[in-house]
Formats: structure tokens, C-alpha cells, sequence
């Protein structure tokens, strides 16, 4: 027995939208502009076509681009009533979609031969790499990977490789004849006497060859499912596209919804061409151009329009005015900061105030141009005590490269052949350059996007180490070593409902109350490779793809934007660089970010960071900030108590069943013996401590902190 489902309330709708959800089965398309229902369409065309009786729900394959998109696809409809066992839509990713597919048909098409996905390409690619004579070090393979990856979603064979690189403009990381050498070793080495590997892109070539080729399959597959879903059709790729005419045949349930002006993925092979040739593809297609924005303050949304109303060529061309549905709200705060910490720690600290004034941690995010510029924010946050979560990357310590620079420091630090003086101060700067410089830190960003990120990460490492020595001389290599410990123990676990820090990337589809687009200078947004070395436009393809990207940014805020830059990026480094292109006639001329000072909050007003409780200098670094005094000026450490809190840390631990530092890490409990925090307050002032942990553990800590006093009165202070 089918569940019954709920009839649609079209009320929710605006007009355009309801004639999106009420046109008859057939090819639908909705070309429109960000915040303006489209995914609400789709989720509603859905329910419509459902509860009206065209079609059962198990009958509709709704499709996306991410397993986060997708899920948000799911949620959506489960409020409309179709998420019952037997109300169940089929709302996935290509790649999940394709896989179930192949699952299911493999026995049919190719029998006994077993088959099995490929969790890590890398070390095939590596082989393959070496068979060709290329290196196999890490950003070598992780670009040659990218390559194949792309090649395969465009569907261009190892032949004809070269002759598409030339076509696309891409910048290959050899010669295109020996990179098509590894893509053609990599698709060999996956079949083998025992069976096939098959990558992400197999699945879906597959996939698509065995409903084009097999007869049977195809009459199975298209009397299961009849009508079809595609939301942000501007991010397809050709190979999705075979695979959705495969679903397809010869019928034309399709209803498609996107922007052209968000296509933000054309480096992995994704066209809009698919979206904007649609009504060429079907003629009889209804076509809804939705301009009502539902998502953000006009002021935000006028701001929108801007920053693509300067766009150039055919995508631009596709472009609709959005006009704000919201009551107004704040203006876009833009401003400029001396340097990358500076922006870094002057956002943190808006975001405290955001919070302090009711928003919830996860209504707010963060967003930047690479992932190498989360460190900044991942720090600066730490250090107020806010949580956030990391979205499409890893946190920086947790990468790869990050963690490979961490051993080699480590190993340079245990070799006993350095001169003392070669170990700490400015020396130690260049003590670590030359650590780093075999792991890839060039003096040049380096071509190829891995090999890129790869870079941006050591050189934020290398930044790092430069601002700690400009604040401590006499650091030294494991100084340095305790300091990244210590950052990087104070940022676990990550939490759910914290800040969101995100690639422009990661955040396409998502929206917040509150939105950071931070680091919006020249080079970086738009970024280094988008410029030609001397500034100038080298391609104005790959240009107008970082404007876009500016453009998801300012589209997720709902209410309040502020857009940021910095003047250099170390602290204290020369002022050479200036803020976006994209920015330029769109920040007001009385906007006073020409020259925005932090703002000071309450109880440190005075200087942008806290000062050292022994000898008031300005703190810096997780570690002493934590301790709440220099890394150098003495502690007053009650080492007893310290043992008390480590037993008890302990006990916790183990009946949590978490590791250690998830209860407290090491620097927290230095902190806590130190300071000998007497009430809630005053535990609640040492970072790290939030409120969370405040209610699970403060009860325990100030008791153990009171009785410790008790029996050691002359502790008291
Ligand atoms: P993007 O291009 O960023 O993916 P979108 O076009 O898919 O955006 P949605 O996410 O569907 O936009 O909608 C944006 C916001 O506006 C959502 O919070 C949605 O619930 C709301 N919204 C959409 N249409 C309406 C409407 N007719 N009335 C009220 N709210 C609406
Ligand atoms: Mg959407």
C-alpha cells in the first residue's frame, strides 16, 4: 500500500515557480539566478508530479553533483512528504546513482568477470607515472591524476588528450604526449587476469555503456524510472551528460534547473553549455526564468547583481537582474586590513560579536578562494574559543603535506649536527625554508593545481614561522615544534555546530545568515593563474570563472556580508598587494575601508590581541594565548595539581570512551593549574574552554581546583 501523499500547497510558491512545478511530464527547464527557489522548484515539481498521480514516487531519479547537495535534496523533500519507505523518491549523486545501476546490471552485461571501485587511484597513477618515466613524488601524481580525471568526465580518450589540451587551453604538467603515456598505462593497469578496478568516472562510463549497448538492461531500467531531476545542470560534465541521455533514451521527462553565472567547476570538465542549449534540444521545452530572490537582503542582493553585471561573454549574456524579496537589512560591510593575521583575527572577532548577540555558530560561515587559507581562520577562531567546522577540506594540520613538513621539522630538530645559533631567531626562518624548499616550497607558485595547493600550504607554514619569530626571536626549532603541536591539538574535535570555514568552492547550493568573504585580493581572487605575470589579463576564460565565484560568495549571505582583504600577508611584510579587481566601483566611496582598524571588543580593549599575565606583552600563538602568558616569562605551574587534572582527564577519557585531548588537550590543563581559576568565569576566560565544555566538565575542574587549594593554602593567590 502506498503511503498517502500530502496534496502540494502551491501557496509556497510564486507564480513562475508554480508554473515550473505545474507544467505537464515533459522537458522542463529553469535557468535562473542564485537565492531564487530553485531548488524549491525542483522539490516541489517533484511532490506535484506525485501527489497529482503522473508518476510514483520510487519512479523519480533526482540527481546532483555532491552527497551534501544531495542530502539537502532529500531533507527537502522528506518535509514534503515524500520520505516514507514506500513514498521514497531517488534523490542521489551521479556517481551513487551510477553505482547502484551498475551493482545490479554488472551479472547481465558482463558476467562472471568481478570488478571492484578503487578507493585510492593514487598509487596506480604512481605506477603508471614511473612506467612513463615521470616522478611519482606526490603533487607530480596528484596533477597527473587531475588530468585523467578531467580527460575521462569529458570523455576524451589517452589519444586524443593532446590534441583537447590545446582545444581547452589547459596548462598540462608535461608535455600532453607523456601525460596522455600515463593516463593510457593507468587505464591498463586497472584490468588485470583477476578482474577490473573501476574509478568514479568508470562507474559512470559503464554505467552509460550498458544501457546504450544491452537492450535488455535499458527496457528494465527506463520502465523502473520515468522521470528525472537535475539540480545545478550547469555543473555537468559530458560523461553525466551520456549517462543522463542513457537514462533518458528516447523519452523526455527531464526537468533541469540551474545557473550558468554559478558555474564554478569548468576545471574538472563541467559546461553550462548542457543548460543553455536545452530549449535548442527540446523545442517544446517549458522554459521558466525565475528573478525574485527569495535568499538575501536587497542590499546584498543589489550587490549580487554588480558583481556579475561587469561579466563579459556568452554565460554573462544568460544573466537575469535579481530583485530582493527580504526586508531590507545591513549594507555590505566591506574592509582592509594591514595584514593576513590582522583580517584573520579582526573576522574572528565580529564573529564572537555575532554570537554574543544571538546568532548560532552555524548560521554563520567563512569562505574563502584555497583551502590554504583556512589556517588563518582555523587559528584566529581557536583562539576566541569558538568552534567551526571544516566543509570540503581538511583542516590544515591534517594534510598530507602539512603533516609530512611537521616530521621533517622533526627530524631536523633531533639531528645534533645544527649550531646552536642556526636553530632559533631569524636563523630558524631559514632553517625552516630549507626544511621545506625538498617538500616543494619554491620560491614561485608552482604550475598545476595540486602541486599549487600543495605549495599555498608550505608557504602558509613558512608564514607562520615567520610571524611567531617576529613576536619571540629566541624561538627555536622545538619551540616552534611545541607551538604547532599545540595549534594543532587545540583545534580537535571538530564540531557540528560551529562556524562553517569553506572553500567558495564547497559552498555553492548553501546559504548562512551571516557571511565572511575573506583574503579578496588581486592573486587570490582572482587568483595568481587567472593574471598574467605582469598583472595582466592572460585568460579571460579562466577570469571570468573567479568573478563568478565571488558571485556564489556574496549569493549565500541571507543577511549580512562583510568582504574583506589584506595589504600583505605576513605580519609586518611590505604592503604589496591590493584588494580584488572584481571589488573595483563597488565599494562606496565614503566606505571607511580604506583604512578599517579592528574593532576593539569589552574586556580587550586594549590591542588587538590578549597580553601576557606576567609581563603584558601582546600574546601570540595558541600556546600562549592558552597559558594566557609568554611561551618564555616563568609559570607558576602547581605541578600537583596539574598530576590531580591529568588523573582525572584520564578517568573521563576512558568512561567517555574519547581520546584524552578531546576532554581537555595538554596546553588547556597547563593553563588550568596555572591560573588557578576560581569560579566559572574565570575557567571560562582560559581558550578553549567554550560553554559546552563549561557545563560537561566545570563542575569537576573548579572542585578539583578548590580542593587542591585547601590542602595548599600558600597556592592561593
Ligand atoms: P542557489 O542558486 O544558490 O542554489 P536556489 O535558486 O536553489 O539557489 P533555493 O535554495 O531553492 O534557491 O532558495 C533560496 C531560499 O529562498 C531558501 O531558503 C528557500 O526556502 C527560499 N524561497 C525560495 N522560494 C521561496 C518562496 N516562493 N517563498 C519564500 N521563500 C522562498
Ligand atoms: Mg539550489
Amino acid at each position: 500500500m502506498m503511503e498517502p501523499v500530502p496534496a502540494l500547497d502551491l501557496a509556497a510558491l510564486d507564480q513562475e515557480q508554480a508554473a515550473a512545478v505545474r507544467a505537464p511530464r515533459g522537458p522542463v527547464c529553469v535557468l535562473a539566478g542564485a537565492g531564487t527557489g530553485k531548488t524549491r522548484t525542483i522539490t516541489h515539481r517533484i511532490a506535484h508530479l506525485v501527489s497529482a498521480g503522473h508518476v510514483k514516487a520510487d519512479q523519480v531519479l533526482a540527481v546532483t553533483f555532491t552527497a551534501r547537495a544531495a542530502g539537502e535534496m532529500r531533507g527537502r523533500l522528506r518535509e514534503l512528504g515524500l520520505g516514507g519507505e514506500a513514498n521514497q523518491v531517488q534523490a542521489r549523486t551521479f556517481h551513487a546513482a551510477a553505482l547502484r545501476q551498475l551493482k545490479y546490471f554488472w551479472p547481465q552485461v558482463v558476467g562472471e568477470v568481478p570488478w571492484q571501485l578503487i578507493d585510492r587511484k593514487f598509487p596506480i597513477v604512481a605506477q603508471a607515472a614511473t612506467k612513463a618515466g615521470l616522478s611519482s613524488a606526490t603533487e607530480s601524481v596528484r596533477d597527473l591524476l587531475s588530468e585523467i580525471e578531467w580527460s575521462k568526465a569529458s570523455l576524451i580518450a589517452p589519444e586524443d588528450y593532446p590534441a583537447a589540451v590545446a582545444k581547452h587551453r589547459r596548462e598540462p604538467p608535461y608535455d600532453p604526449a607523456r601525460v596522455a603515456e600515463v593516463y593510457l598505462a593507468y587505464e591498463s593497469l586497472k584490468t588485470s587476469a583477476d578482474g577490473l578496478l573501476l574509478d568514479f568516472d568508470d562507474l559512470l562510463l559503464h554505467t552509460a555503456a550498458a544501457l546504450e549497448g544491452y537492450p535488455s538492461v535499458a527496457d528494465e531500467f527506463r520502465s523502473r524510472y520515468r522521470s528525472f531531476v537535475v539540480d545545478e545542470y550547469q555543473d555537468v560534465t559530458p560523461l553525466q551528460q551520456r549517462v543522463l541521455d542513457a537514462w533518458l533514451g528516447d523519452r523526455d521527462d527531464l526537468t533541469v534547473v540551474g545557473d550558468a553565472n554559478q558555474t564554478i567547476y569548468s576545471f574538472t570538465g563541467a559546461t553550462p553549455g548542457y543548460l543553455l542549449d536545452f530549449s535548442r534540444r527540446f523545442p517544446e521545452a517549458t522554459v521558466i526564468r525565475l528573478e525574485r530572490d527569495y535568499r538575501s537582503t536587497p542590499q546584498v542582493v543589489s550587490l549580487a547583481n554588480r558583481v556579475i553585471g561587469a561579466a563579459r561573454g556568452r554565460i554573462a549574456g544568460t544573466r537575469l537582474q535579481l530583485i530582493g524579496q527580504r526586508p531590507d537589512g545591513p549594507e555590505p560591510v566591506f574592509a582592509e586590513y594591514d595584514d593576513a593575521p590582522a583580517e584573520a583575527t579582526a573576522v574572528a572577532r565580529f564573529i564572537k560579536r555575532r554570537i554574543e548577540a544571538g546568532m548560532p555558530a552555524s548560521e554563520i560561515a567563512v569562505l574563502y578562494r584555497i583551502n590554504a587559507q583556512s589556517e588563518a581562520y582555523e587559528q584566529a577562531l581557536t583562539e576566541l574559543g569558538i568552534p567551526y567546522q571544516l566543509r570540503g577540506g581538511e583542516g590544515f594540520f591534517a594534510r598530507a603535506e602539512v603533516r609530512q613538513a611537521v616530521q621533517a621539522l622533526r627530524t631536523a630538530s633531533a639531528r645534533d649536527d645544527l649550531p646552536e645559533q642556526a636553530r632559533s631567531g631569524p636563523a630558524l626562518v631559514t632553517l625552516v625554508k630549507a626544511v621545506l624548499g625538498p617538500l616543494g616550497l619554491t620560491a614561485t607558485e608552482p604550475a598545476g593545481a595540486q602541486a599549487r595547493e600543495r605549495w599555498s600550504s608550505l608557504v602558509a607554514l613558512m608564514r607562520l614561522t615567520e610571524e611567531l619569530v617576529g613576536h619571540a626571536e629566541e624561538l627555536d626549532l622545538p619551540g616552534l615544534l611545541q607551538e604547532l603541536r599545540a595549534r594543532a591539538e587545540a583545534r580537535h574535535p571538530p564540531t557540528v555546530q560551529g562556524v562553517t570555514l569553506a572553500s567558495l568552492h564547497a559552498a555553492k547550493g548553501l546559504e548562512w545568515d551571516a557571511v565572511f568573504l575573506v583574503g579578496l585580493a588581486d592573486g587570490t581572487l582572482p587568483i595568481a593563474h587567472a593574471l598574467g605575470d605582469n598583472g595582466s589579463v592572460s585568460d579571460e576564460a579562466a577570469l571570468e570563472e573567479e568573478r563568478r565565484l565571488l558571485y556564489v560568495g556574496v549569493t549565500r549571505a541571507r543577511e549580512y556580508l562583510q568582504l574583506s582583504w589584506a595589504l600583505s600577508r605576513g605580519e609586518g611584510s611590505r604592503r604589496t598587494r591590493r584588494r580584488s579587481r572584481f571589488l573595483n566601483g563597488l565599494v562606496p566611496d565614503d566606505s571607511p575601508a580604506s583604512r578599517i582598524a579592528a574593532p576593539v571588543s569589552g574586556a580587550t580593549s586594549t590591542g588587538i590581541r590578549p597580553s601576557c599575565r606576567v609581563c603584558a606583552k601582546p600574546l601570540i600563538g595558541t600556546y600562549a594565548t592558552m597559558l594566557g602568558r609568554c611561551r618564555r616569562c616563568p609559570s607558576e605551574l602547581d605541578a600537583e595539581l596539574l598530576a590531580a587534572l591529568q588523573a582525572w582527564r584520564e578517568e573521563k577519557a576512558l568512561a567517555l570512551e574519547v581520546r584524552e585531548f578531546v576532554v581537555f588537550t595538554d596546553t588547556t590543563l597547563t593553563a588550568i593549574a596555572e591560573q588557578l581559576p576560581g569560579d566559572d568565569s574565570a575557567l571560562a576566560a582560559i581558550p578553549g574552554i567554550g560553554s559546552k565544555k563549561l557545563d560537561q566538565y566545570g563542575a569537576d575542574v573548579l572542585a578539583i581546583v578548590a580542593s587542591r587549594l585547601r590542602s595548599s593554602p600558600q597556592n592561593r593567590r
